[in-house]
């Protein structure tokens, strides 16, 4: 088979929003499958250790399209507005000749500096978007699509492809709102699991003793904090206690589930249309959230705390003249190191500014000589929507440490609303889904000093700061 000219790959970057690692079936979901996203991993690799450095929307974005940490982006929190003048990895392949586009969710505010820059197309969502008829904004101009926003972003974004001017090649970001928040699926599959029960999780009864106060003060529960418009209809009046919870599971995870199935679809759309065009050997695809979410873990919807379900994203990726079919990987790879990664494959050299680094030899198969071995995270929105504690951390393949300074720190987006600050370590191996803080287990104190030390040694390395509080609040 012969490369195409120049021999660089088209990259199709497809995103969804929020969709969870388990709840695809290639990451062995217990309540759903997903035959055409799977195909990408059956057909590539699959990284069992992909995790955000911070699990929230436009913060996730901005790290991907930046290859930086959010306090060196700007976007730290919801409030932040991207600053479309600093470097980006979509800059670089179009100044170093591919064409590029995004199509869908964009999320990090429109108009002046903020609109979408280094791409030569972009027809994005305003904010969130609407499921059904959603309006676009394409070169500053809104209209509305009929239809429903994941078949209108695939169809689109074949567009695009179809219409790219054939001598170079492509980036492509196709990112889809679904299955974000009120979970509202398409006629096709409304009635999608109907008579079946989708089992519920290990930990959705979790009464959240044995952690940091911050899991208990959390409002993202299934049984308390879904409203109408999550639900769609009111609960049957005789429904109380536990029976009430498991219903709303059931309304809420249906729908969730609903919304990803029309995402597979599209995902079976975009594959076949490559395989069409003879696209399929030189276009690297790659299948990602922007985080991971609850799916009644811990008795939880939602995201942004740095427990696993939150953290993990997924993350798949195709290039059938390079990676072994079948591929499964589980070094540390961070949504700060896509950006290395797509311009190490363009042949472009990845700026020094960049914290994050290439994966490409470990997608080929290789070892690299020296690899993380821990990660850092920081959540900065202190108090704002579902009540999240803000808090940083680090995870290595068996420990996670998680300190909750718990304070705005004056940050736009949190809440001034300062809490006492806690630790929770937990032990992955023996405790996988983070149920018990040993934190002052005195058999883990020699854990805890190391880990203490790695965390600052990271935080320093990405440059950011260990919070210190001030005076005024430990008289509180
Ligand atoms: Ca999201």
């Amino acid at each position: 088979m012969e490369q195409r000219a120049g021999g660089r790959p088209n990259i199709l970057f497809i995103m969804s929003d929020d969709h969870a690692a388990h709840a695809m079936s290639c990451y062995g979901s217990r309540i759903n499958r997903t035959p055409n996203i799977d195909r990408v991993a059956e057909e590539g690799m699959r990284f069992d250790h992909c995790f955000c450095t911070n699990s929230i929307c436009a913060p996730s974005r901005a790290a991907i399209l930046t290859g930086v940490y959010n306090h060196i982006n700007g976007v730290r929190t919801l409030s932040d507005r991207f600053d479309g003048s600093q470097q980006t990895m979509p800059k670089l392949l179009q100044q170093h000749g591919y064409q590029t586009a995004i199509v869908g969710k964009w999320h990090l505010g429109h108009g002046g500096e903020s609109d979408p820059t280094g791409f030569d197309y972009w027809d994005i969502l305003p904010g969130q978007g609407d499921y059904h008829n959603p309006a676009f904004i394409r070169g500053g101009e809104k209209r509305v699509v009929n239809g429903y926003a994941t078949d209108i972003i695939t169809d689109l974004s074949i567009d695009w492809i179809r219409n790219r001017d054939k001598d170079r090649p492509f980036f492509l970001m196709c990112h889809h709102k679904a299955p974000h928040r009120p979970w509202i699926p398409d006629e096709k599959h409304a009635r999608l699991y109907e008579d079946v029960e989708i089992p519920e999780p290990e930990t959705f009864n979790d009464d959240y003793s044995n952690r940091a106060s911050a899991a208990a003060a959390a409002e993202m529960r299934i049984d308390r904090d879904l409203t109408k418009k999550d639900l769609k209809i009111d609960p049957p009046e005789h429904l109380t206690g536990a029976a009430l919870k498991s219903w709303k599971y059931q309304r809420y995870i249906k729908d969730y589930l609903r919304c990803i199935a029309s995402v597979d679809d599209n995902v079976g759309r975009m594959l076949d249309y490559l395989d069409e065009e003879g696209l399929a050997d030189d276009t690297i695809v790659v299948y990602t959230s922007d985080q991971g979410f609850f799916l009644g873990d811990h008795g939880w919807y939602d995201k942004r705390f740095m427990y696993e379900e939150s953290l993990r994203m997924p993350f798949i990726i195709r290039y059938p003249r390079h990676i072994r079919p079948g591929s499964v990987d589980r070094h540390m790879v961070l949504n700060t190191d896509f950006a290395p990664t797509f311009l190490d494959y363009a042949g472009i050299p990845v700026p020094e500014e960049m914290q994050g680094r290439s994966f490409r030899q470990i997608v080929e198969g290789e070892r690299p000589e020296q690899w993380r071995t821990s990660m850092y995270y920081r959540y900065w929105m202190h108090m704002s929507e579902h009540a999240v504690y803000a808090h940083y951390g680090i995870r290595t393949e068996q420990y996670k440490l998680i300190y909750y300074y718990a304070d705005a720190l004056g940050t736009k987006g949190s809440t001034d609303d300062p809490k006492p600050p806690e630790w929770e370590l937990f032990d992955l191996k023996k405790d996988p889904y983070e149920m018990i803080n040993v934190y002052d287990d005195p058999d883990y104190a020699r854990v805890v000093e190391l880990l203490e030390k790695e965390l600052y040694r990271l935080q320093e390395e990405v440059k950011d700061e260990k919070y210190e509080r001030p005076d005024s609040l430990h008289s509180r």
